[in-house]
């Protein structure tokens, strides 16, 4: 083993189902033996190919895969200017990756590599929607049944989109909503199912940046009776100074960090005990090697880890979150929106729920493959999504 290199690094593009997925292969100089990672930034996919396939090939390609640590610290600061969501995804690619090539050498799970197993299945959450409250009460009996017990619950998308008031002359194309409606419908959503369903089961809710700091505070603030499992992205990662002002109001528990990519976003949250769930897209701050790290951190302040799990994760993605879900003692819960039949069939050994809990298969390394061939058929579409050019309702252009 002592003479292995790594041989070829490359992107692999596709979009079975609508988000536009990038996966990193890394193969090495034993025939057979390569890893898979996951660097999915949907929004700027090709930027993120450029940067594995103009770059991080020619740095990477020669080297020992062995030597995670050293190459992850290397590979990041070789660029000199560092730390943005696309040379972190590209990063995160070939880190992940390169568990997966050890996995495979060990003849072990990558949650062994991490440590062990700390659990046998991660907890997941999965995301209730509706057009009005008693419709989202449906939807979160729905999940129960299937016996989920932990449930986002969310009204009209991210919220304040049934009643955008009279916009501008000439308004700019964009996704309206209404900050003020959307603020004053979530007490009372979570009045009603609390009043409908108890408190015996574990609700969550999604602010999404929606709101300027100050009704954020408040939210928080008037949610506190309805004792949420956690109150997800109550502010942009610009105003985190904020998380101390919602902290002396309240005790409603807070989940913060999808859109970070930098350590200096999440230390002072941390180390302040300013959140109590950690919930990285882990491929947006460089892969396994920094969220073990940022895990083991948050466990020393007693945060939990939630990471990001939405549908612009790969299935590779998923997989790296569960090896780490079940192989960090600090682990809270983890965000789950479930996979279709071709995203199974594409990615064969992608983690399997049963009954509200994910579990990671037991092959070495991540455990998942791809079908290039099958993944080929499904090219990544152009366009700008829609919900990411929000807009308040008089025109101004709000976080999405
Ligand atoms: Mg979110």
């Amino acid at each position: 083993m002592a003479e292995l290199k790594i041989t070829n690094v490359r992107a692999i593009l596709t979009a079975p189902v609508a988000s536009r997925l990038i996966v990193v292969k890394v193969e090495t100089s034993e025939p057979g033996l390569y890893g898979l990672g996951c660097a999915t930034f949907t929004q700027r996919h090709t930027a993120v190919r450029s940067a594995i396939e103009d770059f991080l090939k020619l740095f990477f390609v020669g080297k020992d895969p062995h030597r995670i640590e050293d190459l992850w610290h290397t590979a990041w600061v070789n660029s000199y200017w560092r730390n943005g969501p696309v040379l972190n995804n590209a990063l995160s690619g070939v880190d992940m990756a390169l568990w997966d090539i050890k996995g495979k050498v060990a003849g072990l799970p990558v949650y062994q590599l991490l440590g062990g197993k700390c659990r046998e299945g991660a907890a997941v959450y999965r995301h209730a929607d509706g057009r009005d409250e008693v419709h989202v009460e449906e939807n979160v009996r729905a999940w129960m049944e299937q016996g989920y017990q932990y449930i986002r619950c969310q009204m009209g998308g991210y919220g304040g989109r049934f009643a955008v008031r009279d916009r501008p002359e000439n308004a700019q194309p964009g996704s309206y909503y209404d900050p003020d409606i959307y603020a004053r419908s979530v007490p009372a959503l979570f009045e009603h199912l609390r009043s409908k369903i108890g408190y015996d089961i574990n609700l969550l809710h999604d602010i999404h940046e929606r709101l300027v700091p100050i009704e954020a505070v408040r939210l928080a603030k008037q949610l506190e009776p309805y004792r949420l499992f956690f109150l997800e992205d109550p502010l942009p990662p610009e105003h985190i100074e904020w998380f101390q002002m919602i902290r002396q109001q309240c005790t409603t528990p807070l989940a913060m960090g999808e859109l970070f990519v930098h350590p200096l976003e999440w230390k002072p949250l941390v180390t302040n005990r300013l959140i109590d769930f950690i919930r990285c897209h882990i491929s947006a701050i460089g892969g396994i090697t920094p969220a073990k790290k940022l895990a083991t951190l948050c466990d020393a302040f007693g945060v939990r880890t939630a990471w990001h799990g939405p549908g612009d994760v790969s299935p590779v993605g998923h997989a790296a979150n569960v090896h780490l879900d079940v192989s960090s003692r600090n682990f809270g819960v983890q965000e789950w929106s479930g996979l279709s039949d071709i995203e199974r069939e594409i990615f064969p050994g992608s983690p399997e729920v049963r009954n509200g809990y994910v579990y990671p298969n037991d092959k070495p390394g991540l455990g998942i493959d791809i079908d290039e061939t099958l993944a080929a058929k499904y090219p990544c579409p152009e366009g700008v999504p829609e919900w990411t050019l929000a807009r308040a309702p008089d025109g101004t252009a709000m976080f999405p």
